[in-house]
């Protein structure tokens, strides 16, 4: 009885302060029931609504290569899963897609891909000029990983303004744990760094219940993402991927991946916030529960048919059948049902 009191007030002190004690946090964390749950969700949405009111922000996904010369352990499109068809879509191809989302109402284009090295800076350079020429109304975000300085500052001049990477953990044991052993997270944070530096709008953002994590690091996550103040924050349920070294590990939970949206919210009142794919994987409504914990971006696939099925990070992966109209009309659909309706804006974060 005492310990639901505890949490209520909890929650009312993180909205009122953005942040609450180390010791609280975790114990809120770890110890929140159903109507407490509720409670939170709510306090998020009130937050979410002040700043982006029943707008939802739309991000068309176009998945353009999964070549990678990482061997990320949970990622299903590492270097050595021999059993992954790799593809690469011509620049043609991307800018299809681009031509398509632009009419199905999308005016962000996210280019996910593999570490692949085929997509040098000039290429990448030439697609994102082309892109901004063809639909000068649309944002460009890139979500392609590490690389040098100069690639982003290159990638920058060329017209993206996004860039999408998370951190996945800002423990380095922890981040050992889950990478090939020359990736380390000082240079991720210095890539993300230098993207803030050169004017991005940056990303970052970790995956829930990955192998090894604990409470100490999630905390971590959060105290770093408040301190770094990104303008996006993707976070998703890690989901094993059956032909990588954590294949037989546990997925990550649906309460606990809602719980912290809504923390994030609470912590990051502007950031824009998505509903992830990985979230509407492990549960049907995983989406729409994301969006009524606070979060305001969903990502529908935009990727051709004939490659989405071989994007696959993880297992079980949604919509790798639909086509990119489809999956736009079933968001709207689904947006409209919880009461939110669908932007066809650029949607820049208010994070300054
Ligand atoms: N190469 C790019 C894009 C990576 S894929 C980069 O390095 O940023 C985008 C995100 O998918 C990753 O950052 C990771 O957090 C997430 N992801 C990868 N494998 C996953 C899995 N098995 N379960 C859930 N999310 C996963």
């Amino acid at each position: 009885m005492e310990r639901n009191t505890e949490n209520y007030s909890r929650i009312d002190r993180l909205r009122e302060e953005q942040t609450l004690p180390r010791e609280e946090m975790g114990a809120l964390l770890s110890s929140m029931t159903k109507e407490e749950a509720s409670y939170l969700y709510g306090k998020a949405s009130e937050v979410r609504d002040q700043h982006y009111g029943k707008e939802v922000f739309l991000r068309g996904l176009i998945e353009f290569t999964n070549y990678c010369r990482n061997d990320c352990l949970y990622c299903g499109i590492r270097r050595s899963n021999q059993k992954a068809q790799r593809y690469r879509l011509t620049e043609e191809e991307i800018l299809d897609c681009c031509d398509k989302g632009y009419l199905l109402g999308f005016r962000t284009f996210v280019l996910q891909g593999g570490e692949d090295l085929y997509f040098t800076d000039e290429k990448i350079c030439a697609i994102v000029r082309k892109i901004r020429q063809k639909h000068p109304d649309c944002a460009v975000t890139l979500s392609i990983g590490e690389r040098p300085r100069e690639s982003y500052e290159a990638f920058f001049e060329a017209g993206a303004e996004r860039y999408l990477l998370r951190h996945e953990t800002i423990n380095p044991t922890h981040y050992k744990m889950l990478h090939p052993q020359e990736l380390t997270i000082e240079n991720r944070v210095r890539c993300l760094k230098d993207l803030r530096e050169i004017g991005f709008q940056v990303g970052c953002g970790m995956m829930v219940g990955s192998p090894y994590q604990t409470l100490d690091y999630l905390l971590d996550d959060l105290y770093f993402m408040r301190e770094f103040q990104p303008h996006m924050i993707g976070i998703g349920p890690f989901i094993p991927h059956a032909d990588t070294p954590f294949g037989d590990r546990t997925q990550g939970g649906l309460d606990d991946t809602l719980h912290l949206l809504a923390v994030i919210r609470l912590m990051n009142p502007r950031v824009l916030l998505p509903a992830t794919t990985a979230l509407g994987t492990i549960h049907p409504l995983g989406r729409e529960m994301g969006i009524q914990a606070g979060a305001n971006v969903v990502m529908p696939n935009l990727s051709p048919t004939g490659v989405r099925g071989k994007y696959m990070l993880y297992d079980g992966k949604i919509c790798t059948g639909d086509e990119a109209a489809e999956c736009r009309r079933c968001m709207e659909l689904r947006m409209e049902k919880i009461g939110f309706h669908v932007a066809t804006a650029r949607g820049d974060s208010l994070v300054r």
